[in-house]
């Protein structure tokens, strides 16, 4: 077993690594891929971003087997839109602790990662969009044209939450503007409002209506613990504070990753409520097809996918090419030292003949 040696502070690093207010805590560089595996055992300032979605990861893993025992998860296409949903919270899961866990490797490696993370999040906000459009939906909507480009409108989203964030990781460098933020959460908030619409609509109705279900309280608290996750991803709070003292424990990263947890408990809290009370309304609808829940996931992984490759080759290009740059820099300034030294060993034996000639004279 290759274990990674003790973790480093902020000036033994490259920049692209820096965290802001985060000063002690993070891994070397170019060890082999084990070792990265193997630090989720170490201590260090990425592990609690691993571990806090790698218990989310069982948790979804969990009620997903809980759940093929109550429902007909793959031969109910009325059930397909459930089964979408909990494929892309395990995705999700998994990019986003394999992104916090190897990202450290190389530059190359940390931007790649981060890609994928941003991938698994577009693809989180198409199943969610999934989720709800299918079974938290208001009578109302049926047929209307949010209902009816539901899941189109989430694709394509799904996918401009990719190209976005990425463009964000790979458009500045560290100390990052407050503009990368926007890039980040401009996308993310877009695709938010589009999937929580039928929730809010139907707590909105209640007002009117009348009509109380039991899940509301859950979808409430999901929408609560995503509100305060954006607040901390956003907010660089408390390190900022005490640049430091919440390198390990109690991170803004790490605290906006529990919220994210908790979301997705509450979405499975409330989702499970709406399948077992019958409020769903799905069999008022068209039956899910094997397009439109399986082949639209398909075409989104594919379509993340082909984005990550894509800037992947355009980002190695250019750390190429800055490689190459930073290696003629070094040529050039080595061959005029060397050229330097030569010119002032000439002028000392100049002088000196002219001295020995005055002597002679
Ligand atoms: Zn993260």
């Amino acid at each position: 077993m290759i274990f990674l040696p003790p973790a480093l502070d902020k000036d033994e690093i490259p920049i692209l690594f820096h965290e802001p207010y985060v000063l002690t805590g993070f891994r070397p560089l170019h060890y082999p891929w084990t070792s990265y595996l193997l630090s989720i055992f170490q201590w260090h300032n990425e592990l609690l971003n691993i571990w806090t979605h790698l218990l989310a990861l069982i948790m979804v893993l969990i009620r997903a087997s809980v759940w093929s025992t109550e429902f007909s998860l793959l031969s109910d296409p009325f059930m397909w839109p459930l089964s979408v949903g909990i494929i892309t919270m395990i995705i999700l899961y998994i990019c986003s602790s394999g992104a916090h866990c190897l990202q450290n490797r190389s530059e190359v490696v940390h931007y790649t990662c981060f890609m994928c993370d941003y991938a698994g999040i577009g693809l989180y906000g198409f199943g969610s969009t999934m989720l709800h459009y299918w079974y938290c939906l208001h009578e109302d909507l049926l047929g209307s044209f949010s209902h009816q480009f539901a899941i189109p409108v989430g694709a394509v989203l799904a996918v401009i939450v990719c190209i976005c964030c990425t463009i964000s990781k790979t458009k500045y460098k560290r100390p990052y503007p407050f503009i990368r933020r926007v890039w980040q959460m401009s996308s993310v908030f877009a695709i938010y409002v589009w999937l929580i619409f039928p929730i809010w609509y139907r707590i909105w109705m209640y007002y009117h209506d009348g009509k109380w279900s039991s899940s509301f309280k859950n979808h409430i608290q999901q929408m609560l613990w995503f509100t305060v996750g954006g607040f901390f991803f956003g907010s660089d709070v408390p390190q900022r504070f005490c640049p430091g003292l919440f390198d390990i424990i109690g991170h803004s990263h790490q605290i906006f990753h529990m919220c994210i947890f908790m979301t997705t408990y509450e979405q499975m809290n409330a989702l499970y409520l709406e399948l077992t009370d019958d409020t769903v309304i799905i069999h008022k609808m068209e039956e899910p097809t094997l397009f439109n829940t399986w082949g639209m996931l398909a075409m989104v992984i594919v379509a993340n996918i082909f984005v990550v490759y894509y800037f992947h080759c355009s980002v190695n290009n250019r750390l190429e090419q800055e490689k190459e740059q930073n290696l003629d820099v070094k040529n050039n300034k080595h061959m005029t030292e060397n050229g330097g030294s030569c010119l002032h060993q000439e002028n000392i034996q100049k002088s000196l003949v002219s001295k020995c000639k005055d002597k002679t004279q």
